[in-house]
């Protein structure tokens, strides 16, 4: 089968023309001066989410940072999911924490609940649960165990703003929540994110840190909205489907790193024992402004991913040698992403590279076995083989159901060969 004309790109990253020309002109005026849009934001989220308190970030990880800092003593265990970012780790040992793996399931790509429970002991400090790739976990039950001792729980929804269980938004569940707004995230701030809480006392004691950190620098923005701006040329349909795909999939078929390594993020991760200079520091009003202005659209924008997960589902669900995302249509999922798990997913990805769809191999792996969180491996085979084995598929809003469709059938043609 021959490609004339390309797919649809794996990713592309919230934002408009006018989104960047707003932010430049702002940096360029400096009409930056006064928090007041920082509070609207803040008052906002507080609205939507139900929260008493919103907080916002430079970045979710800042986030992570402060609200473990301030809700366990130092040396105290941590227990969280191997399966995500390795900033997160690094977070939890710079707050003090000494992260405790706790496996998680195949399915959901979330911590295991009886893992939790297991580890729990007096030496406990806090658990942090993850909402991977925009599916709640099976937080309930973790919450139960840990109020009857007494552990904070705090969660990661960096992946799953708009995500509710119940009518409760993730993030809202726990002592504390942090969102992100980061350049991948459902809303794009280029950097950014929120902490959300209830407890008065962690709000009173994040704010009094906060209060002395210099503003984000505008020379960083600027050159994450560059690379933004970089992305999205590179990922603009004309261009992605007559010269963009038809070089990555040359580079993904003749493993060329140095091309291959720039779709991939968190290349070479590193412990970090404490705080980097860059991640301490306030969210600027020009970024504040451009989160508002995404917030009234996130619950259109999870539909659409939504109604492209049905698709995803109904068109995969037979195949008995692929692990799929279950089919969640009560809000309680938000599709970041729609991942499949295959066990020789170099072939299934070349295979559809080579019918002409961009899909990709998750870039997350499993940090309880990384050479730089040595000195907490814990064995965790199911964040293992997932790292190993998953793709992502798209699911972003302009997308659309036809590429969704194209994709469908050429993973079944790969099962049918
Ligand atoms: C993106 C992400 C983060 C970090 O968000 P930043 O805003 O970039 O700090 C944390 N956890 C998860 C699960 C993420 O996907």
């Amino acid at each position: 089968m021959s490609v004339e004309f390309g797919p649809s790109p794996r990713l592309r990253i919230y934002s408009s023309p006018a989104l960047y020309g707003r932010l430049f002109a702002n940096l360029l005026t400096r009409n930056a001066a006064s928090d007041d849009d920082v509070c609207r934001l803040e008052c906002e989220v507080q609205r939507l989410m139900g929260a008493r308190h919103a907080i916002a970030m430079p970045m979710a990880r800042t986030g992570i940072y402060l609200a473990v800092k301030y809700s366990i003593k130092p040396g105290q265990k941590v227990i969280l999911s191997p399966y995500t970012i390795a900033d997160v780790i690094n977070m939890v040992i710079c707050a003090g924490g000494r992260p405790v793996f706790a496996d998680i399931d195949r399915e959901s790509c979330n911590i295991n609940v009886r893992a939790v429970l297991n580890l729990l002991d007096d030496e406990t400090g806090a658990v942090l649960v993850t909402h991977f790739y925009g599916q709640m976990a099976d937080i309930q039950p973790i919450l139960a165990a840990c109020k009857a001792r007494n552990i904070p729980v705090i969660e990661d929804a960096a992946q799953a703003c708009g995500a509710r269980l119940n009518g409760r938004a993730a993030g809202t569940l726990a002592k504390a929540g942090v969102l992100s707004f980061g350049m991948y995230k459902n809303i794009n701030s280029f950097f950014g994110g929120m902490i959300v809480t209830d407890s008065d006392e962690l709000a009173a004691a994040i704010r009094t840190e906060i209060a002395d950190w210099p503003l984000q620098s505008s020379v960083a923005l600027a050159k994450k909205a560059l690379s933004g701006l970089i992305t999205d040329t590179i990922t603009w349909p004309p261009v992605f489907k007559t010269l963009s795909f038809r070089l990555f999939r040359w580079a993904f078929l003749h493993d060329v790193s140095v091309i291959n390594n720039l779709l991939k993020i968190d290349v070479d991760p590193k412990l970090k024992s404490a705080l980097p200079e860059s991640y301490r520091c306030r969210m600027l009003p020009a970024q504040a402004r451009l989160i508002l202005r995404q917030l009234p659209l996130l619950d259109q924008h999870t539909r659409a991913r939504v109604d492209a997960a049905r698709l995803y589902h109904a068109g995969l669900s037979d195949l008995k040698d692929l692990i799929i995302a279950p089919l969640r249509t009560d809000g309680t999922h938000i599709y970041a992403y729609y991942p499949i798990q295959h066990a020789d997913r170099e072939c299934l990805v070349a295979h559809a590279m080579k019918h002409g769809r961009d899909i990709a191999m998750s870039y997350h792996r499993n940090c309880a076995s990384l050479p730089c969180f040595r000195e907490y491996a814990l064995p965790c085979p199911n964040a293992q083989a997932t790292a190993d084995s998953l793709v992502y598929l798209p699911t972003y809003p302009r997308y659309g159901k036809a590429e969704v469709g194209k994709t469908i059938a050429v993973i079944r043609s790969y099962f049918q060969k």
